[in-house]
């Protein structure tokens, strides 16, 4: 069987929780895509090398969650010859046999627009940096919430504004607005849609 699932949206949308909750639900594979771009990021020298010689070491790298990988992995992902690099090795990820959920920017528009369920998931800027923000501690945490809100509102207009991939549903996605809905909700709607479209899931399973 040949299903790929993509889910698209900005970061801390929460797309990390209901991509890895799909899976295995499912029994379908997970590529964290943004997991390439933090470790093309973190690896250092000219990012182009980097992407073309990407390893599972690099990807296990130390430190790859944190906020400042994450603004590094924005930069490096504006970059034309960085996401062609890594286009190959998402897309083969994709269609493998068994099936796949794949969450990044750029899944179901550049990736693999033929994915048989696209979901983009999003929230508020404010909602989103609340929950970063409460990642890292909250008030006993390192970094105040005004910081936290300007970068994910940096990274925001890095993602959307890029001329290669800018960050944006594809037209047939189906955007799902977590700003009000905890972790099981979120993960509950995705659940019902992937169910409904593939091959022998029982709805509600
Ligand atoms: O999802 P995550 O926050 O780990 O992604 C880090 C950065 O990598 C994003 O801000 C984005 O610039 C880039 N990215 C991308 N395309 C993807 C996944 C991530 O451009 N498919």
């Amino acid at each position: 069987m040949i299903f790929t699932v993509a889910i698209d949206g900005p970061a801390a949308a929460g797309k990390g929780t209901i991509s890895r909750a799909v899976a295995a639900r499912f029994g379908l594979a997970h590529l964290d895509t943004g997991l390439l771009y933090r470790a093309v990021g973190a690896k250092g020298g000219d990012p182009v090398t980097a992407a073309r010689g990407l390893s599972e070491a690099d990807l296990a790298a130390e430190g790859l969650r944190t906020l400042e990988a994450g603004q590094a992995a924005s930069r490096v992902a504006a970059i034309p010859e960085v996401r062609a690099a890594l286009v190959d090795y998402q897309r083969r990820f994709a269609r493998a046999e068994g099936g796949a959920v794949l969450d990044g920017r750029d899944i179901g528009t550049v990736i693999c627009p033929e994915a048989e369920v696209k979901l983009f998931v999003t929230a508020s800027a404010e909602v989103r940096a609340r929950r970063r923000w409460l990642e890292l501690g909250g008030e006993a945490g390192p970094r105040p919430y005004p910081e936290v809100l300007a970068e994910v509102e940096e990274r925001d207009r890095r993602d959307m504004g890029r001329a290669d991939a800018p960050l944006r549903p594809a037209e047939d996605a189906v955007v799902l607005d977590t700003s009000d809905l905890d972790a099981d909700e979120a993960v509950a709607r995705a659940c019902a849609l992937v169910a409904a479209r593939l091959p022998g899931a029982e709805a509600g399973r």
